[in-house]
């Protein structure tokens, strides 16, 4: 099969001109996204063929230098678009040098047949390899598959001018400059053209519709107000970090924040200093999300999230309390907050060892640490109790930091009650002890089950004296405490058979039973007992 070459290369002109005029209908000079400059440069390298078709017209030289000169200045056009769409400063001696040559040695060498192709192409390649390398440059920052388009018809490009340059020095290189015979060098290479030209405005109009997607993601996954993550990237983060910890074996740390009396704050000062108020606290916990894979995430209103891997408790500890320091450090002013500055309360918790099964229960002993740094006083750091399992904290943690304390302020002014919730503490802190005393599993089983016989014999206790004190909403606790009970068992009987770890039971009997069922939800029948 012959192929008619000048067909093709009327082709190659109208293919360059609908491609350049479609990057150009795309292009928005105002963005400099390069897409002005690879227009022109896929306009030009199609026209450089409109000339050596007209050479009879011209003249040899003057089509000739045209052409050349179309090719060198759109392979320039190409490296400063690549690099302005790149956000680079273009080095233009660099990019226009090997162009100006080409023309000059096409001038002074236009009756040395043979070196006159060997410079032109060898300078070509040369603009060529300069956009390639910094494609190469620049391949993990830019997303997509755009920049395997461009890679690709580059490559191609590079191959056809460094074989236009061989096959010259090898006696072809009258066919050669003969553009518009029907042979079967001009046949490959105007295909090769085609393709190049293809490729190349193809793939930059992916390159830069793949940014702009991401431009879009990261700005969807962004919290407003802030600019820290919001909870949809968290739950990406979270899933994939938690999967790495999982793997690795290495610590995963969730710091949850909460900034105290803050619904005071936008009180007194306003909505719009609330808002303030916000952005400085955020930057202040942006600022512990220093290594790469950290993640500040807005979780909600006034809280926030740090997701940070490879991190142990006592980095992590450490990092929070830096936190607390540095938001009163702030010195924003709060006249309803007891030190009279805007504070944070945080929680901890640390997967390590396995101590919780899923993202879901880190997340929550995080939560549930915040809460009790709420209830201890705000402007503090708690960590998880189960996070502070053996194994979790290097060097083990003194008992005195994690034993539960009984307080005058938890009395509800009924003898049988105060000293049966007395005694889930007491029950709570024995088993803290045997946990951190390594004790072997049969007797932690024996003292779990003690723990949840006497949450059920108190659960019944209280609610016949709240019953007989007629608070109204004695059914609702009832309830209450039927689910707690129910899931105390479930979980007593999932760690006897080994499918739930001692961290996750302890954080709910201490956690969900003792601190925010005994010390907050009864206190609201309290004041029935003391009126009956
Ligand atoms: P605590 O110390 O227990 O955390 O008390 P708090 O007042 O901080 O907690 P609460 O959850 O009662 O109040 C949170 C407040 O945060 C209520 C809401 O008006 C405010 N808030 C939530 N989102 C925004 C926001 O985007 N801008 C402003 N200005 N306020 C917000
Ligand atoms: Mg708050
Ligand atoms: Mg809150």
């Amino acid at each position: 099969m012959t192929v008619h070459v000048p067909t093709l290369l009327l082709m190659i002109m109208v293919a360059g001109l609908v491609m350049s005029l479609s990057v150009g209908a795309v292009a928005n000079w105002r963005q400099r996204d390069g897409m002005m400059y690879w227009a022109v440069g896929l306009a030009m390298h199609g026209a450089s063929y409109l000339f050596v078709i007209q050479s009879d017209a011209l003249g040899e030289f003057n089509a000739f230098l045209i052409y050349n000169l179309c090719r060198a200045c759109s392979w320039a056009a190409f490296a400063e678009g690549l690099y302005q769409f790149c956000k680079r400063p273009a080095p233009r001696a660099l990019i226009w040098t090997p162009a100006v040559l080409a023309i000059i040695s096409f001038v002074l060498l236009f009756d040395h047949l043979v070196l006159r192709i060997v410079s032109t192409s060898l300078l070509g390649a040369a603009q060529v390899l300069l956009v390639l390398s910094l494609l190469w440059q620049v391949r993990h920052q830019t997303p997509g598959r755009g920049k395997y388009f461009l890679i690709t018809g580059l490559i191609v490009a590079l191959t056809l001018l460094l074989l236009r340059a061989v096959k010259a020095t090898q006696g072809d290189a009258t066919v050669i400059v003969s553009l518009t015979t029907s042979n079967p060098i001009q046949a490959i290479s105007s295909f090769a053209v085609l393709t190049i030209l293809m490729l190349l405005s193809i793939g930059f109009v992916l390159l830069s519709k793949d940014r702009s997607d991401n431009l879009n993601r990261m700005l969807a996954s962004r919290d407003e107000l802030t600019g820290l993550a919001n909870r949809r990237w968290m739950r990406e983060v979270l899933t994939s970090e938690w999967s790495r910890a999982t793997r690795s074996g290495q610590a995963l740390a969730l710091v949850m924040i909460d900034i105290d009396h803050f619904k005071d704050y936008n009180d007194q000062y306003g909505h719009q200093a609330g808002d303030d108020c916000l952005k400085q606290v955020a930057q202040a916990i942006a600022a512990r999300a220093a290594r790469a894979g950290d993640l500040a995430v807005r979780y909600g209103g006034e809280e926030f999230l740090l997701i940070l891997p490879d991190t142990d408790l006592s980095d992590v500890q450490r990092l929070a309390k830096n936190l607390c320091q540095s938001v009163e450090a702030l010195g924003l002013g709060h006249l309803n907050s007891p030190s009279g500055r805007v504070t944070v309360s945080v929680g901890v918790a640390v997967q390590s060892e396995h101590l919780y099964k899923d993202a879901e229960s880190l997340l929550r002993a995080a939560d549930e640490a915040l809460y009790r740094a709420k209830h201890g006083g705000r402007n503090q750091v708690q960590v998880a109790l189960a996070s502070l399992s053996p194994g979790a904290m290097a060097p083990r943690p003194s008992m005195k930091l994690v034993r539960l304390i009984w307080r005058r302020a938890y009395e509800s002014g009924n003898a049988v009650i105060d000293a049966q919730h007395q005694r889930l503490f007491s029950d709570a802190n024995e088993l803290l002890n045997a946990v951190f005393g390594d004790q072997p599993k049969d007797h932690l089983e024996n003292l779990v089950q003690v723990f949840v016989a006497d949450i059920a014999h108190h659960f019944q206790t209280e609610e016949a004296i709240i019953n007989k004190a007629a608070y109204p909403a004695a059914a609702e606790h009832a309830k209450c405490h039927r689910d707690l009970l129910a899931q105390s068992e479930t979980l007593a009987r999932r760690y006897r058979a080994g499918t739930v770890a001692m961290g996750e039971l302890f954080e709910y009997l201490v956690h969900e039973v003792v601190a925010r069922h005994v010390l907050v939800a009864d206190r609201e029948f309290f004041s029935s007992l003391n009126a009956s």
